[in-house]
């Protein structure tokens, strides 16, 4: 999985303090932000959290490039709608000039030699249809039909700060599917190093200071302690 931030908004951290500082000031945008000291922008950014005061977290945007994910991942990701979303098309873009099997293998498939054997066989099945159909004249949005879930696909894709949160809180849990859970992580690590203040408090809920599961499951290895101050989860 490749997993790149492109771009993103100058200096969020103060810009989302700035848009905070907004709503309570009569101050032209750039005296607020003249006055706008290091300390203010850690007040307000956690202050906003707290409160649910949210809107101010979407002037920050974030991009990403994503590959080597399949697309049972990029369905899910698809999901989450407050995003704007560029992915490779599999009727302009033609598989049959690619070397290798573009499909993601889940690891219990590979730690399993059966499970892989057969993986593998329907995997090649899949391309070697494709192929004999587009020999046959069918078009690439048509053939394409023959390809299984784990068929590797590109994206690019932007979501703002507040889409973000609830993109981590939802993704983050630990019983998140796999490769969307391996995809948050990664995208948590690259917004927190440019914005570190927006996302200090960032994921499924059980990471936080406060925590409580979604879930409810006591199975899980992060399953909050039943004395949390939201008492039983
Ligand atoms: C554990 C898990 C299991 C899931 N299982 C399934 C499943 O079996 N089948 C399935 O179809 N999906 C499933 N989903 C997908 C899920 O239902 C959401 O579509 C997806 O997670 C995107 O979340 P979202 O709507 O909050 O995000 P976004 O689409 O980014 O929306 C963000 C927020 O905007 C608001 N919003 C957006 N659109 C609307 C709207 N039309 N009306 C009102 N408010 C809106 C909501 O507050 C929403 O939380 C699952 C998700 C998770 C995390």
């Amino acid at each position: 999985m490749d997993v790149l931030l492109l771009r993103h908004t100058p200096d969020p951290d103060r810009l989302v303090a700035l848009a905070a500082r907004r709503c309570y000031s009569s101050l032209s945008a750039t005296a607020i932000e003249e006055r706008l000291e290091e300390s203010e922008i850690n007040r307000l950014l956690a202050v906003l959290r707290r409160r649910n005061h949210l809107s101010p977290f979407e002037h920050a945007d974030f991009t990403f490039s994503v590959g080597g994910v399949s697309r049972a991942l990029s369905h899910q990701l698809v999901r989450h709608r407050i995003a704007s979303y560029s992915q490779e098309s599999q009727r302009y873009v033609e598989y049959l000039k690619r070397n290798d099997l573009p499909f993601v293998t889940p690891v219990t498939i590979r730690e399993n030699a059966e499970a892989l054997r057969i993986y593998e066989k329907a995997m090649k099945a899949a391309l070697e249809a494709y192929a004999e159909m587009r020999t046959a004249g069918i078009p690439a949005e048509d053939a394409r039909y023959v390809f299984p879930n784990s068929v590797e696909t590109k994206l690019v894709f932007t979501m703002n700060a507040r889409s973000l949160f609830n993109f981590f809180e939802q993704r983050l849990c630990n019983k998140a599917q796999w490769e969307i859970l391996r995809l948050a992580a990664r995208m948590l690590e690259t917004v927190k190093a440019v914005a570190p203040r927006i996302f200090r408090n960032a994921g499924a809920p059980c990471m936080y200071e406060k925590p409580y599961c979604r879930e409810d499951d006591v199975t899980c290895p992060r399953f909050p302690k039943n004395d949390t101050p939201f008492g039983k989860p």
